[in-house]
């Protein structure tokens, strides 16, 4: 008997049918012989709807009671589908995050897991009943409040699970057949990869991929969780992301090309070039609670001694960033902040790519041949970042895909969701 986790998402239980859907394949999966643990997100786009109905009361929603509302999204789905399974001879119970003992730091809306006590799951495994989990939720393990853990946190809901229950297997169950070279929303002639390495998938979700959550391929690389990403509306066996190296894995040159449109840059000019500088700056930065990506520090002349730093961050913390700055310009001594939101980043990811010269030129020469324009670059061993104009990504991303010869020769399938 194997103990399996599978986690469907959002556009996988978006409405009554594709919540029976799910319960049929749950109850196929333990009519098998399987004790089965299921995570579940929020039906279809439940989550950005109960965010835009906050901002439509409040202009300065309060982290607490934002968790509160949005947990009760993934309440609602793993609820029902109990009651589908239930109803059509299989046995279930549900569980929120805090009755699945999924215990959290304090930060409301990006909440890390620290510990997971799944008494009651095991118990209801043993039993052989199907658990189900509300996905992306857990508890303040200090004042017992609501947590949610990010966007798209599902995914590591059930990471976590499956290594606290020392599962078989976890399969991520989404609306793809696995992981492809590119979003085949944005490039319909990505090609689906039967199996890629832990780094180049953790490279690609933390690029803005977001077939996986980033904290979710963190976990499993920690906790050595193999994962399945495949459809819940096809047969197809997906990708398998491995979570150790494996000596007959073949290592791409370049695995995909991801992008992320989430962010903006800023840029502080005339900073004084002398050292201590840039310390002082991005102090401010880290203590307005902001997470920087790419930085770049242009050289100054020899006659004013002053250089422009620009970097980037989730758009999101953009606003309180440059407020930081602002309050402390004459400390600081720089002369001005400006920012940008129309930026693109895209990256090319690759594990090949340590061992194989060439990829930053050819992707260099492929954006030169679409003009377009680079205006950040930065790199990791096994991944080439550049940042574009926004309006800029969709086509420079089919360009470079192209490029590197990825090109399927038939259209990718996308069975559901809104892309939201
Ligand atoms: P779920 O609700 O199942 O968690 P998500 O919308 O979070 O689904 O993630 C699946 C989506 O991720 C796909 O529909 C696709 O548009 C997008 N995506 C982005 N990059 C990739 C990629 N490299 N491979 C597959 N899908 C990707
Ligand atoms: N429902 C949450 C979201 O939309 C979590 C998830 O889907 O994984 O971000
Ligand atoms: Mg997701």
């Amino acid at each position: 008997m194997s103990l399996i986790v599978q986690k469907f998402g959002g556009s996988s239980v978006a409405d009554a049918e594709k919540i029976k859907h799910v319960a049929r394949r749950v109850i196929e999966c333990a009519n098998d012989g399987n004790q089965v643990c299921v995570v579940v997100s929020a039906m279809g786009d439940t989550t950005d709807e109960l965010i835009d109905l906050a901002n439509s009361v409040t202009d300065t929603p309060r982290g607490r009671e934002m968790d509160i509302l949005l947990s009760a999204g993934e309440r609602i789905s793993m609820s029902l589908l109990a009651l589908a399974i239930n109803d059509m001879g299989g046995k279930a119970k549900s569980f929120t995050g805090f009755q699945a003992g999924i215990s959290t730091d304090s930060k409301h809306g990006e909440a890390r897991i620290f510990d997971i006590k799944p008494e009651r799951i095991k118990e209801v495994l043993e039993q052989g009943e199907v658990a189900i989990i509300a996905g992306f939720q857990g508890f303040d393990a200090t004042v017992k409040d609501v947590t949610t853990l990010g966007r798209g946190g599902s995914d590591t809901t059930a990471v976590a699970m499956a290594a606290a229950l020392n599962a078989d297997l976890c399969e991520i169950y989404t609306d793809v057949d696995g992981v492809y070279t590119a979003d085949p929303r944005v490039v319909p002639r990505a090609h689906r990869v039967f199996e890629i390495d832990i780094d180049s998938m953790l490279e690609l979700a933390s690029s803005g991929a977001k077939i996986l959550h980033t904290r979710a391929v963190e976990f499993a690389r920690r906790h050595q969780v193999d994962l399945q990403v495949r459809s819940t509306f096809s047969q197809d066996p997906g990708t398998y992301v491995y979570s150790k190296k494996r000596d007959d894995m073949e290592e791409p040159i370049v695995s995909g090309v991801a992008t992320d449109d989430t962010q903006s840059k800023i840029t502080v000019i005339g900073v004084p070039d002398i050292p201590g500088k840039a310390g002082e700056i991005f102090s401010v930065v880290s203590e307005a609670g902001a997470n920087i990506d790419m930085i770049v520090q242009n050289v100054s002349t020899t006659e004013d001694h002053l250089s422009d730093i620009s970097f980037t961050l989730p758009h999101s913390d953009r606003a309180k960033v440059v407020q930081a700055l602002k309050d402390q310009q004459s400390e600081l001594g720089f002369a001005q902040v400006t920012y940008d939101d129309e930026i693109g980043k895209l990256s090319v990811v690759g594990a090949g790519m340590k061992t194989h010269p060439g990829v930053s030129a050819k992707l260099f020469r492929a954006l030169a041949r679409a003009n377009v324009n680079i205006e950040m670059i930065s790199t990791s061993e096994i991944r080439i970042s550049v940042v574009t104009r926004a309006s800029q990504l969709k086509e420079a991303t089919r360009i470079v895909h192209s490029a590197f010869e990825l090109d399927a020769e038939q259209t990718a399938v996308v069975y559901a969701g809104t892309g939201r």
